[in-house]
C-alpha cells in the first residue's frame, strides 16, 4: 500500500534539452552481497554489473547536476574500480563547473556528493531529513564507521553558509523540468529526480532502487537506514512512474549503459543520452 500521490509527483514536469547519465567508475558484485536476505527468494545467484553514476540535465535555466560522484583514487572505498574522474567528465562534457547553477543530491554519501565542492556558484537541493540526520550524527557520533565524510558536509556546510542551500520538507518541483522526491529507506532524505523530456518522463532513482531487478520484483538493498521506508519507496518509485508513464532509471545498474546510446563527441567516452 503506497501513501497517496501528491500533485506535484504526477504532473509531467516541462521537457529538459538533454540528459546524461555519466559513469565515473565501477565494480562487479554478487546479487547475495548488494540484496537484502536475497536468499529467501530461492533464485540463483549471479554478478551484478555496478556502475557508479551522476547525471547531467540541460535545461532552459542551464545546467543541473543529479550528484556528483567521489574521487576513487584518492579512497577506494568498497573496492570500485575507477573509470573517469567527475573533473575529467565535465571536461570531456565540455563543462565548466562554476556554470552549473543547480546540484540536486540524492543522499549525502561519499559516492554521490564526493565532489560538490566544486560547485561554487551551484544551489544545492537536498531533502531537509538527510541534511538533519547527518549533520546531527557528525555533531553527536562521528562518521566513523559511516558512507559520509566530514569534507564532503563541509562542502554542504559551506552552501548553507553562503545562502546556497535550499532544503526540501517533500516532493518540490524545484524547476519546471526538475521534481524532487524524498523517499527515505536507504538514508532518510534518500530522493529520487523527475526530468521531463520530449519524450517519456525520467525517473532517476539513485539508491531508493540501485539495479533494475529490485524495481522489477521489489527487492530492497542490503543497505538502508529504514527497510520498512526502503520498500515503500520502491512502491513510490512504481507510483510515480505509472502516473508520469515515466521511465525509470535505476542509480547504478550497468544496464542503463548498455541501453542508451553515446553521448556526442569526446564526452561518447564516460556518458550515455537518456532523454
Ligand atoms: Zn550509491
Amino acid at each position: 500500500m503506497t501513501a497517496a500521490l501528491s500533485d506535484v509527483e504526477t504532473t509531467v514536469p516541462e521537457p529538459a534539452d538533454q540528459v546524461l547519465s555519466v559513469r565515473y567508475a565501477g565494480r562487479t558484485v554478487r546479487r547475495s552481497d548488494v540484496l537484502h536476505d536475497y536468499a529467501a527468494y530461492g533464485e540463483p545467484d549471479g554478478d551484478l554489473e555496478m556502475d557508479y553514476n551522476f547525471y547531467v540535465v540541460t535545461g532552459p535555466d542551464g545546467i543541473t547536476l543529479f550528484d556528483t560522484g567521489y574521487d576513487v583514487a584518492a579512497r577506494d572505498w568498497l573496492g570500485e574500480i575507477p573509470g573517469t574522474t567527475t573533473p575529467e567528465c565535465l571536461d570531456l562534457l565540455g563543462i565548466d563547473p562554476r556554470d552549473v547553477v543547480r546540484v540536486v543530491t540524492s543522499h549525502f554519501h561519499y559516492d554521490h556528493i564526493g565532489h560538490l565542492a566544486l560547485f561554487e556558484r551551484a544551489e544545492v537541493v537536498a531533502a531537509r531529513e538527510e541534511y538533519d540526520y547527518w549533520s546531527g550524527k557528525r555533531a553527536r557520533d562521528g562518521l566513523a564507521g559511516e558512507f559520509a565524510t566530514d569534507a564532503d558536509l563541509d562542502a554542504v556546510e559551506r552552501a548553507r553558509a553562503e545562502g546556497r542551500l535550499t532544503l526540501l520538507d517533500g516532493p518540490t518541483r524545484v524547476a519546471p523540468h526538475l521534481t524532487v522526491v524524498p523517499v527515505g529507506g536507504h538514508t532518510p532524505g534518500e530522493s529520487l529526480l523527475v526530468v521531463g523530456t520530449r519524450e517519456r518522463p525520467l525517473l532517476l532513482a539513485a539508491d531508493a532502487a540501485h539495479f533494475g531487478i529490485q524495481v522489477e520484483n521489489d527487492w530492497p538493498f542490503f543497505a538502508f537506514t529504514d527497510l520498512d521506508r526502503m520498500r515503500r519507496g520502491l512502491g513510490r518509485i512504481h507510483a510515480v512512474a505509472h502516473a508520469l508513464g515515466a521511465t525509470v532509471v535505476p542509480g547504478h545498474d550497468g544496464r542503463t549503459r548498455h541501453e542508451h546510446p553515446a553521448a556526442p563527441g569526446p564526452g561518447g567516452r564516460v556518458a550515455v543520452v537518456l532523454g
